[in-house]
């Protein structure tokens, strides 16, 4: 089986999991105990937090470690919105965020904050003239991905963060950092970006770990209250072992990247080649793709269809977020970007990490091809 789903997680590198096993193995110690063995888990912790932000390029204390990027997403928004005391109640977002921002800003709303909700294009790019246009004299927060996990379109970061500061600088920018971290760079300080979310188990660390870039300054509320771990950001004794294993995933992501993009770019244009020559397919064409997504449609299917045929193939792939992935309910993104029902119920994302071979992906380009055929016939026959 191979797979080709690595927006939705990624397989730990082995330099990652022996550490994990060898901090677990030695290290028995909670972090804030003053002995021997606490002060030895929190030596372990702060080398962590340092190596993460060397992989930032941000300052060791601007590194809180969270259970993942949901958590992170979370603290960011509800952090801002309900530590802020200057009236500004309203956020700006867009139509195509991960669920964990997307429900973070209905929560608040809920709790009588209000939010805008920006359309993107139809390539899936979000113009940063709209974008902007919605921010208003209460906005408090900007809210946005660098790449959407759904369709691989990069949106304009570092423009927004720049023309976002000269319009107002009190307003705070939160980029999802999710997807785009290992595959494009990105400059925290130049894109004046004040928060910024990243998961370890995208880019080959262990799943339940994530960070929060929080701009030395930039007050948050915390969601977890308790010891007052993670500078009273995130109360609870910390995950040492597997954070000392994200932050060997974090140091390799960011030292591969450059070449890692390369040989992704590479292997995209291939299969965006294959899918090219389906009639039966449209392919899904962002302006700026990030390299590790394809993404097409087949009208006239359902997601699932398609998916579980290439598993039988032999190809592990994916129809939308590996969280929306259980419902039949049309994509919310590709719906926000004008797409019609037929598309937006079959949607297919291929994602690649960084140990696909030419071959892998030439496997996988004879299995869209066998899928194609095998299911052209039967479009239509799924009430779409
Ligand atoms: N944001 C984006 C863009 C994602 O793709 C994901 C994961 O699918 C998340 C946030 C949530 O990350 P985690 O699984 O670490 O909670």
């Amino acid at each position: 089986m191979l797979n080709f789903d690595h927006a939705a997680s990624t397989p730990a590198h082995p330099d990652v999991i022996r550490t994990i096993a060898e901090v677990m193995a030695v290290h028995s110690g909670n972090p804030s105990s003053i002995h021997r063995s606490g002060e030895a888990a929190s030596k372990l912790l702060e080398r962590s937090r340092e190596v993460c932000a060397e992989a930032l390029d941000v300052k060791p204390g601007e590194i809180v470690f969270t259970s993942g990027a949901t958590e992170s997403n979370n603290l960011a928004i509800k952090g801002v919105m309900l530590g802020r005391s200057d009236g500004r109640r309203h956020i700006v977002t867009t139509q195509i965020e991960h669920s964990s921002v997307y429900e973070s800003c209905r929560q608040l709303e809920s709790l009588g904050f209000e939010t805008t909700y920006v359309q993107p294009e139809s390539d899936g790019t979000v113009s940063t003239d709209r974008l902007l246009a919605a921010v208003r004299q209460d906005t408090a927060l900007v809210s946005i991905m660098h790449v959407n996990n759904e369709t691989g379109a990069v949106q304009p970061i570092e423009e927004i963060g720049r023309r976002l500061k000269s319009l107002d600088s009190r307003v705070l920018l939160h980029v999802d950092g999710v997807q785009g971290f290992g595959r494009l760079a990105l400059d925290l300080k130049a894109a004046s970006i004040d928060l910024y979310s990243v998961s370890a188990h995208k880019i080959r660390g262990p799943r339940g770990v994530g960070l929060l870039f929080v701009r030395e300054g930039v007050r948050l509320f915390p969601l977890l209250s308790g010891g007052g771990q993670e500078g009273g950001l995130r109360a609870g004794t910390e995950n040492v072992a597997s954070i000392v294993g994200a932050a060997k995933a974090f140091r390799l992501a960011a030292e591969g990247r450059t070449e890692r993009a390369a040989k992704m770019k590479a292997f995209r244009d291939t299969l965006v080649k294959e899918v090219r020559l389906h009639q039966a397919l449209t392919l899904t064409e962002p302006i700026k793709p990030a390299p590790h997504i394809v993404h097409f449609t087949f009208p006239g299917l359902k997601s699932q269809v398609i998916l579980h045929t290439l598993e039988e193939l032999g190809m592990l792939v994916s129809a939308q977020s590996a969280c929306a992935a259980k419902t039949e309910k049309p994509s919310r993104v590709l719906s926000a970007m004008g797409r019609e029902r037929e598309h937006a119920t079959s949607g297919i994302r291929l994602s690649l990490g960084d140990e696909h071979t030419q071959e892998d992906i030439r496997l996988l380009s004879e299995a869209l091809d066998k899928a194609v055929r095998r299911l052209a016939p039967l479009r239509g026959e799924s009430d779409n």
